[in-house]
């Protein structure tokens, strides 16, 4: 059967409806059959897409974002991407707020698609200047802007609820185990464990947390606690955004980025499947989970964006040695 082979109508009928593929390496590791969800398949190669046409749908129907208003939002770069094909092809302008730590080929994605960027340096969530602050004041600042709020506007998560959740459901026939990702803004986790939990409670989700990031320690204790750091781009949370309030979490597993960088060349070279380093880490999360649950069981993670988009980055030995990572033993 040929995945994928239906004429959409335009552009935005192109998001979501992703393929599922069977890892084999994950699978064969674990005696599990290990799924990924080709979020790289979205038009912005992201599985961020989703959640922008939702938001920008929902400012819509409010009647908060008017024809030719300005979408404005703080994001590590991928949010920015959907954002600025939805807005493209609704007649909108954006304003991208984004930390100049990212990898550069999102900053040129950004602005081949007429994205108007900013960038920030890193800076605590705390401090004023950090990019999800920036991005509101410009928002308030700017007449006809709405503010896209990534982080705590469940439009977000509710792609995940009706979209996502309900495909991966549909792609496993219903025989789903376990199912596990990292959070940024929490949305994917929190609405794929929602739409999940929903059609079957007995499926398990799990937080697979990188280092740097507080929920691991949230979900294990009740702290928001952090140590370490990872040069993953687009995961890592220090708070319970309202996208995770409330998200079903049964188990919570913290992986560090060479472990999910393993996963990455591999699936790269035994399998030629290019991903970014959050793709890699869902897949080792995938990995302990179904170590955790037993053979024989199904389980389903997120491949969140295309590994093209880190050629500068993930993929460049020289910045691989700068951060530390080592090449995988074989
Ligand atoms: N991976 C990448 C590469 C991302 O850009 C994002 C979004 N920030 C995520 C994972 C996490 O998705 P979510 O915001 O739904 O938690």
């Amino acid at each position: 059967m040929a995945y994928g082979m239906h004429t959409a109508p335009d552009t935005l009928a192109l998001i979501g409806h992703t393929p599922l593929v069977r890892l084999d390496g994950p699978s064969k590791a674990t005696g599990c059959d290990i799924f990924g969800k080709c979020e790289f398949a979205n038009p912005g190669a992201s599985v961020k897409d989703r959640a922008a046409l939702f938001i920008v749908e929902d400012a819509e129907a409010r009647g908060t974002l008017r024809p030719g208003g300005t979408i404005v939002e703080g994001t590590a770069g991928n949010t920015g991407i959907g954002l600025a094909l939805v807005a493209n092809a609704k007649g909108y302008r954006t304003i991208i707020v984004m930390p100049e730590t990212q990898s550069r080929e999102k900053m040129d994605t950004l602005r081949a698609l007429g994205a108007e960027l900013v960038l920030v340096s890193a800076a605590p969530y705390s401090s004023p200047c950090h990019f999800v602050h920036t991005s509101r004041r410009i928002a308030e600042e700017t007449p006809g802007a709405i503010w896209a709020n990534q982080f705590d506007n469940i439009a977000n998560r509710r792609a995940h609820i009706v979209g996502t959740a309900e495909e991966i459901w549909r792609q496993m026939d219903g025989r789903i185990d376990g199912f596990t990702c990292a959070a940024g803004t929490g949305g994917t986790i929190a609405g794929v464990g929602l739409g999940l939990k929903a059609k079957d409670d007995n499926v398990t989700i799990a937080l697979t947390d990188p280092h740097g990031a507080a929920l691991y320690e949230y979900y294990e204790c009740g702290e928001l606690r952090s140590e370490g750091s990872s040069v993953a781009e687009g995961i890592g949370q220090g708070r319970i955004t309202a996208n995770l309030e409330g998200a079903p979490i049964d188990t919570q597993f913290r992986v560090g980025d060479q472990e999910g960088y393993e996963w990455v060349r591999r699936l790269l070279n035994e399998e030629g499947l290019c991903l970014g380093l959050s793709s890699g880490i869902n897949v080792a999360g995938a990995v302990r989970l179904a170590r955790a649950l037993g053979p024989g069981r199904r389980i389903a993670t997120i491949l969140c964006d295309t590994g093209f988009r880190y050629l500068s980055t993930l993929h460049n030995p020289v910045w691989r040695g700068e951060k530390g990572l080592v090449e995988p033993v074989v």
